[in-house]
């Protein structure tokens, strides 16, 4: 698997005409290496591909890290790199421009002299655009947990119960059903806070007569899921639960029609179109959705501004809301598969509005 991601590497090296690729971004070496550590260095080469680290992780990469010859270093990696003579006799190596600091491009300009060095972007994003069957796996079980840690985590909700609470609650469950980590830090938002689409937990107690909305994510392997649901704490006001079927519609009709072969805007569209027919159009302010990996936001960006094609393989997420100041917030998200004739939803937690 890691030989068949490092020949595709290659070939896209070639079309950006490059004999070499320094990957300093933690998940494009976790997804070209296997390393789940947090330092090391990438190189890869028409001929070799180096894995560079220190001695805090000899063990560890011994482990993971196969096919690429591994340097445990003490210098620095790319002083290392340097030392090992990585980029022998190369005529344009490429960095991540999205990832390398300024300051360590004025440390490679020194080390490698020689070495004509090209800004680059996006290439290994692009080979884990598609997932293979290994990586859906992952994203599955990661998006069970998340189910399993909603159903559980509505026992805990009741009047006077702090954000906060709610959301250690949740990465407790989180860990006890398995997952790794969070996939990010868990938003919970209740009543007016709603209104504010990242939300961070606060002291604040959670009332009768308001929606709360919970989104967080788990991890298996590095791989992340991402679910939101809004529930009713009791009865809400009429205009809040209108807002929550335009979101359920959009949500579902949108899910109905994701596929590989469509552009990423023409999926924001039908979303849109149901919020707008239904008098919110103006709330929902971000984009449907983004790709889920190694990432919790990589591409394909799901956006009306998007022209990229979607591809089957590819594992995002569909999370529309409506965000009414002074009042509350609705998201309903769920992490879908594309394939060539539609999509496979992998969370399930139930989107009907519960009423607590
Ligand atoms: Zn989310
Ligand atoms: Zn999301």
């Amino acid at each position: 698997m890691t030989d068949a991601r490092i020949a595709g590497l290659r070939v896209r090296m070639g079309e950006h005409a490059l004999d070499a690729l320094l990957v300093t971004s933690l998940p494009n070496i976790r997804y070209l290496t296997g390393f789940s550590g947090s330092h090391a260095l990438a190189v890869v080469t028409a001929r070799n591909a180096f894995f560079i680290s220190d001695s805090r992780y000899a063990l560890q990469s011994a482990r993971e890290v196969k096919r690429f010859r591994r340097i445990i270093g003490s210098l620095g990696l790319f002083e290392d790199a340097a030392a090992a003579k990585t980029l022998r006799g190369c005529r344009a190596a490429g960095f991540e421009s999205d990832s390398l600091t300024y300051a360590q491009y004025r440390s490679l300009r020194t080390l490698f002299p020689r070495v004509p060095f090209r800004p680059t972007s996006g290439i290994v994003e692009s080979l884990a655009l598609v997932k293979d069957r290994r990586e859906v796996a992952c994203i599955e079980e990661a998006a069970a947990i998340s189910d399993s840690v909603f159903h559980d985590v509505l026992k805990f909700l009741r009047p006077g119960v702090t954000e906060l609470e709610i959301a250690a609650e949740i990465s407790w469950l989180n860990r006890q059903r398995g997952a790794e980590s969070d996939a990010f830090d868990v938003i919970v938002a209740s009543g007016p806070r709603g209104a504010l689409p990242h939300a961070r937990p606060t002291a604040r107690k959670i009332r009768r007569g308001e929606l709360i909305l919970l989104d967080f994510g788990s991890t298996i392997r590095g791989y992340c899921s991402d679910l939101t649901r809004t529930v009713a704490l009791g009865g809400v006001p009429r205009r809040l639960r209108e807002a929550y079927r335009a979101v359920l519609e959009a949500n579902e009709s949108a899910a109905a029609s994701a596929r590989g072969g469509m552009t990423a805007r023409a999926l924001d569209a039908v979303a849109r179109g149901c919020i707008r027919r239904r008098g919110f159009g103006r709330y929902f302010i971000h984009s449907l959705g983004h790709g889920l990996g190694l990432r919790v936001h990589e591409r394909p960006r799901v956006s009306a501004l998007s022209p990229e094609v979607l591809q089957a393989g590819s594992v995002i997420t569909i999370e529309p809301g409506i965000y009414i100041p002074g009042s509350g917030g609705v998201r309903i998200e769920d992490d879908v598969l594309l394939g060539d004739r539609g999509c496979r939803v992998l969370t399930r937690s139930p989107r009907e509005l519960i009423v607590l």
